[in-house]
């Protein structure tokens, strides 16, 4: 995509539903509730649609698969009343990792995303299931009434204390919390009623935590280039959407008792790690490495290194050539990672390393960095930070 139409991309996408939501709270929701007449989402998506089409390409041909599920979720949407929704899935060739909806109905996946997906129709769900429902619960909306609610609130404030310019700072940063919590909790039923509708379609909810630890392990080192980057990950969703995970398993053993036999086939492997702690054991320290594991068959393989993988950190001499984050290098340690099989003979296994104080006479001093989780063909299924030491 050329520079001027990303530009103009970028301006477009303020319109859609994006929540950059950092806050975090446990708080409920304010109810915002749409009133009848409300049209402006409606007409905003309209007058959009033709540059979003312009930008965007269908999903066809290599994002069939998308295309595919994209249908099967939605044959299992209720008829409701309400807008009409004008149902299309379109893919921007970007390279980024992001998705995001039009209150329309135009679902737009960016390539990068949907590349990661590729093939496997339940990443794809688990992508496509939340966008469909910030449409259907017309989130745009609702964020919009919340925002002009807030502003109201605000402007009244203000003029109340007319000689406090501290008070309206203050009060511009309470907004924006608010907000905050406002997208985030968004964000959060997205996933909740995103769940139901997957496992309903025949795709287990399973692949809702694996696509969050895929886009985990790709935002490594790097500012967060992704919006998912910038959602928190599964581990702290875990706990929100704990009930509604189970009860989505539940729906969908229900539903689809053969789960091989299921749209999305077999649940994926979830394998990741949790905090890691690091501690000095005489001159070694030692990094234990608590995972989590579900449904996992074989091994995966255990891999702390300096550096991401995204980063080549291999010193210009040597003769091996870079190691991508693939089967490829399997098998062969280089100098700056160390590896270790797991079976995870239960849910909760530790992997022990033992690290010397510099892991690498050509880079004294560098640290471990990463810690990556691959499954039996190499692939990356999920990625976390090795705690600093302490000196
Ligand atoms: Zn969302």
């Amino acid at each position: 995509m050329e520079a001027g139409s990303a530009t103009f991309l970028r301006l477009l996408l303020s319109f859609l539903l994006i929540c950059l939501a950092s806050a975090y709270s446990q708080q409920p929701l304010d109810s915002a509730e749409i009133p009848p007449n409300f049209a402006l989402d409606m007409q905003t998506a309209a007058r959009l649609r033709p540059e979003l089409l312009a930008q965007s390409v269908p999903a066809t041909g290599r994002y069939a698969a998308g295309r595919l599920v994209f249908e099967r979720l939605l044959a299992q949407l209720p008829n409701s009343p309400g807008p009409k929704f004008a149902w299309q899935l379109r893919i921007v060739e970007d390279g980024e990792l992001n998705a995001y909806a039009s209150p329309d109905g135009t679902v737009l996946v960016e390539s990068g995303l949907a590349q990661l997906a590729g093939a496997s129709t339940g990443l794809w769900a688990a992508i496509l299931s939340h966008e469909i429902t910030h449409v259907v619960r017309r989130d745009w909306a609702r964020r919009y009434l919340y925002q002009r609610s807030l502003e109201n609130s605000r402007a009244t404030i203000v003029l109340g204390d007319p000689g406090l310019p501290s008070a309206s700072w203050a009060d511009s940063e309470k907004l924006s919390a608010d907000m905050g919590r406002f997208c985030r909790q968004l964000e959060i039923e997205a996933d909740r009623n995103g769940l139901v509708l997957m496992a309903r379609a025949g795709y287990h909810p399973d692949f809702m935590p694996a696509l969050h630890h895929l886009l985990h392990a790709q935002s490594s080192g790097t500012p967060a280039k992704s919006l998912y980057a910038m959602h928190p990950c599964w581990e702290e969703r875990d706990r929100e959407l704990g009930r509604a995970y189970v009860d989505a398993s539940l729906e969908f053993e229900r539903l689809w008792p053969a789960w091989y036999a299921s749209p999305g086939g077999n649940p994926p492997i979830v394998v990741f790690a949790e905090q890691p702690t690091l501690k000095k054991v005489g001159s070694q320290w030692e990094l234990q490495i608590p995972m989590r594991c579900q449904n996992l068959a074989g091994a995966v393989e255990v891999v702390v290194r300096s550096g991401s993988l995204q980063e080549n950190s291999l010193p210009p001499d040597a003769a091996d050539p870079p190691d991508p984050p693939s089967a490829k290098s399997r098998n062969r340690q280089l100098p700056n990672e160390l590896r270790q099989l797991t079976g995870c003979t239960s849910p909760r296994t530790t992997v022990t390393f033992e690290l010397a104080d510099t892991h690498s006479r050509s880079k004294p001093g560098a640290e471990w960095t990463d810690i990556y989780v691959l499954d039996a063909w190499g692939a990356v299924l999920a990625r976390a930070d090795v705690p600093r030491r302490a000196r």
